[in-house]
């Protein structure tokens, strides 16, 4: 028997009471990749009274902008703008998501204890290297967190074997071609608004610069019209005004038509 003792940094919760299971678990390298990839995906859950929580690894203390603590205050700002149930930090390093014994288990500890039936997490291939080390780190801990004889601890439980049923990819900077396509129009302002809030980041009309900061990938206007052109795309190829595309990992199937008479 393996075990693991993890205590999870919670940075933002609704309610003293832990709403758990989840509808929907976001696993994040950053604290902003999960509003700039998924953002209406999840303000749309939310919205229909989904529970959603949302696991960033690392800290981003490695971004040129910002800083940890004004990071923090910027993802519990946009956990509350998505009405998520929850927020955790792992606190992996940024710039090493590792593939260890240790990192895997923090990653289970999240699956075992949010029980989520879909997991959205970072696509394969991508111009970060730590959303690709977390693509693999997560596919490992999906098998891992199903294994009777790793005992994780959190918060002093020891918590049941669990594997998410859906397993689906966010798509983030490089494109690849989604399986599906979710309409999101009614929910992209909430998705901005969420992606302002990472405003150290990213760019924000009508808001002032720091000079004293390098420009980055992310932190232009042409970044924000690459999100909203893509998702504008998107939406074009369903009939719809934005939408969001994501990745099965496993195939998926309906159990009748039905599902798609509504
Ligand atoms: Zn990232």
């Amino acid at each position: 028997m393996l075990q693991y003792d993890i205590c999870p940094d919670i940075i933002f919760q609704r309610s003293a009471l832990s709403e758990t299971p989840v509808d929907m678990l976001v696993i994040a390298a950053h604290p902003d990749d999960a509003e700039l990839s998924c953002g209406g995906v999840v303000a749309q859950m939310t919205a229909e009274g989904r529970r959603v929580a949302i696991v960033e690894c690392t800290q981003g203390e490695m971004a040129s902008r910002g800083n940890v603590e004004l990071r923090r205050q910027e993802a519990v700002y946009a956990a509350r703008i998505l009405n998520l149930c929850e927020r955790w930090n792992l606190h992996i390093p940024d710039g090493n998501i590792a593939d260890s014994a240790m990192n895997v288990a923090k990653i289970v500890a999240a699956l075992r204890y949010f029980r989520p039936n879909i997991l959205l997490f970072p696509p394969e291939f991508d111009r970060h290297p730590d959303h690709e080390s977390l693509h693999r780190l997560v596919r490992k801990a999906y098998f891992h967190s199903g294994l009777t004889k790793l005992e994780i601890i959190v918060f002093g439980k020891a918590l049941e074997p669990y594997r998410p049923k859906r397993l689906f990819c966010y798509m983030q900077t490089y494109e690849f071609e989604p399986d599906f396509y979710v309409d999101v129009s009614a929910h992209f302002d909430t998705k901005l608004q969420a992606y302002f809030a990472h405003a150290s980041q990213v760019y924000v009309p009508g808001a002032v610069q720091s000079r004293d900061e390098p420009q980055t990938f992310i932190s232009s206007p042409e970044f924000l019209e690459f999100i909203k052109a893509r998702a504008r795309h998107f939406g074009g190829k369903i009939g719809v005004e934005y939408a969001e595309g994501l990745y099965s990992v496993e195939p998926l199937g309906f159990a009748t038509l039905s599902a798609l008479l509504r």
